[in-house]
C-alpha cells in the first residue's frame, strides 16, 4: 500500500495519469495534468495544508495519503 502522491492541494508532479482514484470511494480524482479534485485542508492557522479531503466522498486523508477521517455514510452514496 505504498503511495506515492503528496500532491495536498491541487497540484500534481507525478507523472502523467487520467487515474488517480480515491482510496474509500473509487471515485476518480483526476482533473487535468496539473490539477487534481483533492480538496486542501487548512490547519488552524490558515496556511499549513495539513491535508485533503475527497470531494465525493468527505473522507480526509493526511499529506502522505493516509486515511484521517473515514466517511463511512458517503461510501455507496456515489452520485445524487
Ligand atoms: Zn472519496
Amino acid at each position: 500500500m505504498e503511495k506515492k502522491q503528496i500532491s495536498s492541494h491541487m497540484q500534481k508532479k507525478k507523472k502523467k495519469t487520467s487515474k488517480d482514484p480515491c482510496a474509500v470511494c473509487d471515485e476518480n480524482l483526476y482533473y487535468n495534468d496539473d490539477t487534481t479534485q483533492r480538496v486542501g485542508l487548512l490547519a488552524s492557522d490558515d496556511y499549513t495544508i495539513e491535508g485533503w479531503m475527497c470531494p465525493f466522498c468527505k473522507s480526509h486523508f493526511d499529506l502522505d495519503d493516509n486515511l484521517v477521517n473515514i466517511n463511512h455514510q458517503a461510501i455507496r452514496i456515489g452520485r445524487a
